[in-house]
């Protein structure tokens, strides 16, 4: 059973990914609302994959994707995105983050990111 960090100011966005997720797998999910809490809880929770949004208040997901991947350039993490953030996106798979997917997605979209990356 891997565990997931899921980070996203949204409440919705959250429940959707996580709904999502727990349809056909089991795994233990950890949630953060923003990129600062999103670090400190990469460090306490060690999470196998993180789905990051990119748009949050106090600290970014381009900002804490950056942070999590010095801290640990082996971290796992899928950028949530919307259109129009493609030059953010491509800071962040600059940085080297796993994957990306583009709001709005399908449950079949981010199941297979997590799946792949879960695998690679
Ligand atoms: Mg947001």
């Amino acid at each position: 059973m891997g565990k997931i960090m899921i980070v996203d100011d949204a409440r919705l966005m959250r429940n959707i990914i996580r709904t999502a997720l727990l349809e056909n797998n089991d795994y233990k999910i950890v949630e953060a609302v923003n990129g600062k809490e999103a670090v400190a809880l990469y460090k306490q929770e060690q999470p196998d994959i993180v789905t990051m949004d990119i748009t949050m208040e106090v600290k970014n997901g381009v900002e804490a994707a950056k942070e999590i991947l010095e801290y640990d350039p082996n971290a796992k993490i899928i950028m949530v995105t919307s259109l129009g953030q493609e030059k953010l996106l491509k800071e962040c798979v600059e940085a080297g983050v796993s994957d990306y997917i583009v709001k709005p997605f399908t449950k079949e979209r981010i199941t297979s990111s997590i799946l792949n990356s879960l695998n690679n």
